[in-house]
């Protein structure tokens, strides 16, 4: 029950407007240290129900201080618009029988109509890190009081390059504040880097780890000959399976694009998103979606970063992901809430590596699935040995289906004995990351 948390009264009869009734096990554990004004550290899974963890107990401090609004007191940064924009409906919503006013600041909306929102100083400003340092190299924003300082998918925000604008924003922030650090993953050096910058002896709450994620989610793989023969399984699962509303994710642009056009073609009605559509189209796609107007959206990993969709249950990888990490964010979609999901991985050739060290990362087999009317020649790699003889398909001992039909002299037990018990990092680094350099993201900051 959340009259269990030393909680404001509006702000309870916000949470049973809102019908939510027990917290989440991330509200539960962090609601009471943040209300006692501790630094947190905090690892959960997208969809875990984080916003309220941090929201409650940041309006609670607001509320329990009552002040003229001329300054500003809680800031929320967010890697994406649509995050900011969803983060900032939920504040909405648990401060509506308070006083407190919020703002957003995103790329992607009119600088000047920011500016004279910021003049008006709302107390809790959400946004996205890009544009709020635009807005406070043009004077027109002062965080020199903030009490609360949020940082969301902080993980996130240092895969999209804004480790120097979030560091930035934090020291503008230079009175006595707490400042509670959201990710995902348990992310790595750069992350530690922000940690010990950012927080005083934080308290750290890790509430998952990427090999329980999405217990209700069922995570398969689908071999493919090409990309043509993926567009054939993607119309395939999109007529076979069950599902509500699904997301295609594809690694680039283009492909998305590509594939928009496919299923366009072939009657679906199906939005794209990616970081090249304009702020209106990217809206139009998001709402139409949650209303239930459109069932699929063909979308990149940073145009769909932070979705929350209720009956998102069928997630269809394209490409793979080029991290664990990535992997965990696309697939943490799906089974939300408790809710049932299906994730598929179409696996070409080159993307077999890439799938098995995400495995490892994730210490968690896939699912092998082969979909009979569709079945390639491709089925995984054929490993060669020292002389030269090739041995098989890797097979799993999951892989009933597969099996079967692979040829009895070349099936081969999975080797692993003389794998490193630690391989996942040395083929995915800290974050999951591919062995494929990655210093910058395929696709730019969605600002
Ligand atoms: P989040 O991880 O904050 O994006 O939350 C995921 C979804 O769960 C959102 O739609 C929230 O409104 C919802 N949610 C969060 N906490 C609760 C709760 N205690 N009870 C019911 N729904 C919740």
């Amino acid at each position: 029950m959340f009259s269990q948390f030393a909680l404001h009264e509006r702000l309870l009869k916000a949470v049973a407007e809102l019908k939510f009734v027990e917290p989440t096990p991330v509200q539960t554990a962090a609601i009471p240290p943040a209300l006692e004004g501790r630094d947190l550290r905090v690892t959960a899974q997208t969809g875990s129900g984080k916003t309220a963890a941090f929201v409650l107990p940041m309006l609670n401090r607001l509320m329990g201080d009552a002040k003229p609004r001329v300054v500003i007191r809680a800031v929320i940064l967010l890697p994406t618009r649509e995050l900011a924009q969803q983060t900032l409906k939920e504040v909405e919503r648990f401060s509506q029988f308070t006083f407190i006013k919020s703002g957003l600041i995103t790329g992607g909306e009119d600088f000047k109509v920011q500016a004279a929102m910021l003049r008006k100083v709302p107390d809790v400003l959400i946004g996205t890190p890009g544009r709020l340092l635009e807005q406070l190299n043009a004077g027109n924003l002062d965080l020199k009081n903030v009490e609360v300082l949020v940082l969301d998918e902080a993980d996130r925000m240092l895969d999209m390059g804004f480790a120097e604008d979030v560091q930035r924003l934090a020291g503008e922030c230079k009175g006595a504040h707490q400042t509670m650090l959201f990710s995902a993953t348990s992310g790595g050096a750069g992350l530690r880097e922000m940690v010990a910058s950012v927080l005083r002896e934080p308290q750290h709450l890790q509430l998952n780890s990427v090999s329980q994620l999405n217990e209700g989610t069922r995570q398969q793989i689908i071999t493919a000959d090409h990309n043509q023969h993926k567009e054939q399984l993607v119309h395939w699962l999109l007529a076979n399976e069950t599902y509500q509303k699904a997301i295609i994710f594809t690694n680039t642009r283009v492909q998305a694009d590509r594939l928009y056009g496919r299923l366009v073609a072939t009657d679906h009605k199906v939005f794209v998103l990616h970081g090249e559509k304009d702020q209106k189209d990217r809206k139009l796609a998001i709402d139409r979606l949650k209303q239930g107007g459109v069932k699929i959206l063909v979308a990149t990993d940073v145009a769909a970063r932070g979705l929350d969709v209720d009956g998102l249950d069928l997630v269809i990888n394209f490409d793979m992901p080029r991290s664990g990490d990535e992997y965990v964010h696309r697939i943490g979609r799906t089974g939300r809430a408790g809710g049932e999901g299906l994730a598929v991985s179409l696996i070409c050739h080159g993307d077999w590596n890439l799938m098995s060290s995400i495995e490892r990362y994730l210490k968690q087999s896939f699912e092998r699935r082969t979909i009979k009317e569709l079945k390639g020649t491709y089925q995984g790699p054929k490993k060669v040995k020292a002389s030269g003889k090739a041995v098989g398909v890797k097979k799993k001992k999951t892989d009933k289906k597969t099996e079967k039909k692979a040829p009895a002299k070349t099936a081969t037990k999975r080797k692993t004995a003389n794998r490193p018990k630690s391989d996942a990092p040395a083929l995915v680094s800290r974050d999951g990351l591919a062995p494929l350099k990655r210093k910058k993201p395929t696709e730019p900051a969605a600002e």
